[in-house]
């Protein structure tokens, strides 16, 4: 199997393809401070297996695209909101992020979890905002430096990671940069990480190894998560997501 398939393989089966929770949702959701009384259209992009969309087609009176550049994600994501009676509410479509189908000013809300790094947060709003009204929300997390001065081994691993990786203040000015006004900033607490993401995929590396024959390269992908989770672990007061809510001016 190639790497991609084997990272497939792994994470498709999570409820989350990257740190968060329901309660952050919620915390998001709350503080974006959006016009209930009115239809909303709302986009999640990069939306992994759906964890959020879900969450945001219970809670909204609102019609979600969800957008994933991974079919096999995007399958489940449709059984899932079939299984839940949200088939009407949801449309899942298969496309990469830098190249959306979307009209000019076509959206309410735009929301991303854990995705934008991989176009970069800053074309990611940039590009994205033609998409929204105005006045329209985007609400997205990214990965953010809690502190100013960090041990340089934690450093190193993520400029060479995500070198787009800043503190709060770096990336609030650029979205005032870009046309948008912040409404509200938060971190993502530790069991976002640990609880909802890290542990439940530690729990799947036995089983993944075993259906894919030990393979060397299921080895290298366990062995790679396990080494990005100790980093966590141990350097986690120094970064998190953190989760901007800004309005389209
Ligand atoms: N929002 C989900 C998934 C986060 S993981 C959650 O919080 O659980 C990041 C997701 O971005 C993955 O599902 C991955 O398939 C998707 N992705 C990566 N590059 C992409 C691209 N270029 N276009 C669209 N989706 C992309």
């Amino acid at each position: 199997m190639e790497n991609l398939e084997l990272l497939i393989d792994l994470h498709k089966n999570q409820n989350r393809q990257g740190p968060g929770s329901e309660n952050e949702t919620k915390k998001a959701l709350s503080l974006a401070m959006l016009d209930k009384t009115k239809q909303l259209k709302v986009a999640d992009i990069g939306c992994g297996t759906g964890a959020s969309t879900i969450f945001l087609a219970k809670q909204l009176n609102a019609h979600i695209t969800a957008v994933d550049f991974l079919p096999e994600f995007i399958d489940i994501l449709k059984e899932a909101s079939i299984r839940d009676g949200l088939g009407k509410k949801i449309t899942p479509i298969v496309c990469s992020m830098d190249n959306l189908p979307f009209g000019e000013e076509e959206y309410d809300v735009i929301w991303s979890e854990g995705a934008i790094y991989n176009m970069g947060f800053e074309r990611g709003i940039k590009e994205w905002r033609r998409y929204l009204k105005p006045g329209g929300t985007l609400a997205v997390s990214e990965i953010t430096w809690i502190t100013n001065n960090r041990p340089s081994e934690i450093e190193t691993y993520w400029i060479r990671e995500y070198p787009e990786i800043d503190m709060a203040s770096s990336k609030i000015k650029i979205l005032e940069k870009n046309g948008y006004s912040l409404t509200a900033y938060f971190v993502l607490p530790e069991n976002c990480w640990i609880e909802n993401y890290y542990r439940p995929l530690q729990n799947s590396f036995t089983a993944f190894i075993k259906r894919n024959d030990h393979s060397n390269e299921a080895q290298e992908i366990v062995r790679n998560e396990e080494a990005e989770i100790a980093l966590y672990e141990k350097y986690k007061p120094y970064y998190s997501y953190g989760v901007y809510i800004a309005k389209k001016l």
